[in-house]
């Protein structure tokens, strides 16, 4: 099987994009590399943010990969937190913090809706692609769900009554921004082999 390396220390994640194309791919996170620095993240949109992760490991390893960067943009914040998502509580990045930090400031506020946007960058045999995914949906006021990570137990998807942590991983995998967006790499994954 030929092998990607997945530029994520995220083990939910990993998991996630396995579930898509790993039937595919093999595919290989950073951990499975040993590879344990943080991946500079410097950018001021998703996509610049995804192509530096992914040119950085392609540089240190020569090797076919792909990136994603994901954010959470809510209506009535003018899309914050956005690119800064992971650290919308200050440094070091805490899920928990940024959930609260967020319901805070959504405190009184009637328009709850949201989308999360997936951009993945892709470097595969000296070629760069992008892909995108965005669902929208709602914040909810207090948190539901064990599922999932980061923002997940504060999101409804649109056209569901329950969190992406409290859905079941295969229908968040089937519906989500990273799902939508690996879906088409996968497509794409799939007529490049051919
Ligand atoms: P990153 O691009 O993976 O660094 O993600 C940025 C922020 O969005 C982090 O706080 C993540 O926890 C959060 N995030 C990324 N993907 C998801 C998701 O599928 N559900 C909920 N939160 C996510």
């Amino acid at each position: 099987m030929k092998e990607l390396v997945f530029v994520t220390h995220n083990a939910h994640k990993s998991e996630e994009v396995n579930a898509i194309i790993g039937n595919h791919f093999e595919i290989k996170n950073l951990s499975d590399l040993n590879i344990f620095e943080d991946i500079p993240e410097t950018g001021s949109t998703f996509k610049e943010n995804a192509l530096q992760k992914a040119e950085y490991v392609h540089k240190k390893l020569g090797c076919n990969c792909f990136a994603d960067d994901t954010g959470l943009m809510v209506d009535a914040l003018d899309g914050a937190p956005g690119v800064y998502s992971a650290r919308y509580a200050g440094e070091p990045s805490n899920s928990q913090r940024n959930i609260e930090k967020l319901l805070k400031n959504l405190e009184g506020k009637t328009n709850r809706k949201a989308q999360f946007t997936t951009i993945i960058a892709v470097i595969l045999n000296g070629e760069t692609l992008f892909f995108e995914g965005t669902i929208r949906g709602k914040i909810i006021e207090t948190q539901k769900g064990n599922g999932g990570f980061g923002y997940d137990s504060i999101f409804v998807p649109d056209g569901y009554d329950k969190t992406f942590a409290e859905l079941p991983a295969e229908v968040k995998n089937s519906i989500s921004h990273r799902a939508i967006a690996m879906q088409k790499f996968k497509e794409f994954l799939t007529q490049y082999s051919k």
